[in-house]
């Protein structure tokens, strides 16, 4: 069943909406994502046309040549991680924290989930790739 969701950052300045079937959320530690949001990114994955601003306008930050990520120019919140080169450019993981509500939605799959050296763990039953298997799963993800 397609859902449109509603998110936003800190301090509101930032609102968005993203509609889809999805519920599975994907957990990233590596280590950009780990840097950039301070922990890791769980976030709800979305084409682009799938994702809406309705309110601000995020700062963005090109982190690879193939990527780019998006935050709050004013509170600073991690928004999205968004693919900008190849096949899935514009393909948009949103940061699942700035969801108005997680209901309904669950981790699914971790990728570079060795990134924080077991340091911090999502617990569950879902999918867990390390690095290399990551890599292996999808040539051109992680950064
Ligand atoms: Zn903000
Ligand atoms: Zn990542």
């Amino acid at each position: 069943m397609m859902t449109e969701r509603s998110g936003r950052c800190l301090c509101g300045a930032v609102r968005y909406t993203v509609t889809t079937d999805k519920t599975g959320l994907c957990g990233c530690s590596c280590e950009q994502c780990r840097r950039h949001t301070g922990s890791l990114l769980v976030s709800l994955d979305a084409p682009a046309e799938a994702v809406r601003f309705t309110a601000g306008e995020p700062a963005v930050y090109t982190s690879s040549s193939w990527a780019e990520r998006g935050f709050c120019r004013d509170c600073g919140s991690t928004l999205f991680y968004r693919v900008t080169a190849g096949k899935i450019a514009g393909h948009t993981a949103l940061a699942a924290g700035t969801l108005d509500s997680l209901e309904g939605l669950h981790v699914e799959e971790e990728v570079f989930a060795d990134g924080a050296q077991g340091a911090y763990l999502l617990a569950g039953d879902h999918e867990r790739l390390t690095g290399e298997e990551t890599m292996a799963k999808y040539s051109s993800a992680g950064a």
